[in-house]
């Protein structure tokens, strides 16, 4: 990697990769949800989501790239602790599991996103800015959703 587009083009494969696998983890998250509003919030984002890999497709194409995810390592990591509350998780205790590991996951999107947003600004990629905001809007919502969700009944439950 020698330039800013390489290290750009990098991180973007990276949070590809990650948005793809997060589709997946999304749907198991939903099913093993307890209270209704943890499963209408995680169902949302879950199509979100799937406008949000499109968006990358569109940045991929900007810059004359076949989109292509590279392995992320952190998102398996942190996808698999929330495979771990969904495997060990009680009834009563799993929606505060599910919510910690869901935040964990938006705040590496949002570390990520914010990073691609800087980048692709100084590269002068407009389209690309705009495109990348709108998402970096859409995880910080479902954060604040989680934690609205998490206050408002599911911490209590689980003590
Ligand atoms: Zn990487
Ligand atoms: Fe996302
Ligand atoms: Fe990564
Ligand atoms: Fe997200």
């Amino acid at each position: 990697m020698k330039t800013m587009n390489d290290l750009f083009l990098h991180l973007l494969k990276d949070i590809y990769y990650a948005e793809k696998q997060i589709l997946k983890a999304l749907p198991k998250m939903v099913k093993a949800a307890e209270t209704s509003e943890l499963k209408r919030a995680l169902e949302k984002h879950q199509h979100e989501t799937e406008g949000q890999v499109q968006r990358l497709e569109q940045v991929f194409s900007e810059i004359d790239k076949p989109a292509r995810g590279e392995k992320c390592e952190a998102i398996m990591g942190i996808i698999s602790e929330g495979e771990d509350v969904i495997k060990k998780g009680d009834p009563n205790v799993i929606d505060a599991g599910l919510i910690a590991a869901a935040q964990a996951v938006e705040h590496y999107e949002i570390a990520r996103y914010g990073t691609l947003i800087a980048w692709a600004e100084q590269l002068g990629m407009a389209d690309s800015v705009s495109a990348l905001k709108q998402t970096l809007e859409e995880e910080k919502a479902a954060d604040k959703k989680l934690t609205e969700i998490a206050e408002a009944s599911v911490n209590r439950k689980a003590a």
